[in-house]
């Protein structure tokens, strides 16, 4: 874990109009979201990366597929999503001042293709990664599965402190 897939972006040689695509294995961080950690599945997916130049610069774009597990936000039951991500940055060749001519991923030549990925993929999870759209989540009051056991509690109070407490106040 904690690899780094760089791609040496120098070993390509473009003229304007010309085109470079290579697919090649992106080692993936697992994600964080919600207070839950994510795991990509496969851990370094195949991404197509697609280099384009152009006459002001160069069109970076990458694609991938890749699943994400880990617990259900309701339930924390097994849960998982199968994302297709596409991304497009750009990289001017002469970029000024200006950050919004050039990628963060481009480092003297070389670029971050698992930063890429990873914030790729983390735009395109939803903000719910639920074991079923439906699902019960677990009950505020025991904590138990209301999937397979669906139930009430009756009264308002069920916290044992809250008990201890009405009793004391009963005996003052
Ligand atoms: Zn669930
Ligand atoms: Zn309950």
């Amino acid at each position: 874990m904690g690899c780094v897939t760089l791609f040496n972006i120098r070993t390509v040689k473009l003229r304007p109009g010309e085109q470079f695509r290579d697919a090649r294995n992106v080692d993936l961080e697992p994600l964080g979201l919600g207070g839950q950690r994510y795991v990509p599945l496969p851990e370094s997916p195949e991404a197509v990366l697609t280099l384009t130049q152009t006459s002001s610069g160069l069109v970076l774009e990458l694609e991938l597929e890749v699943r994400v597990v880990g617990p259900c936000m309701r339930c924390l039951a097994d849960a998982g999503i199968s994302l297709h991500v596409g991304s497009r940055e750009y990289q001017a060749t002469s970029p000024g001042e200006s950050d919004e001519l050039t990628t963060p991923y481009l480092v003297d030549g070389r670029l971050d293709l698992s930063a890429w990925a990873h914030d790729a993929v983390a735009l395109a999870l939803p903000d719910k990664i639920l074991c079923r759209d439906n699902c019960a989540g677990l009950c505020p009051v025991c904590g138990r599965d209301l999937n397979r056991g669906p139930h009430e509690h009756e009264g308002e109070e069920l916290d044992p402190r809250w008990a201890a407490l009405s009793d004391l106040r009963d005996r003052l």
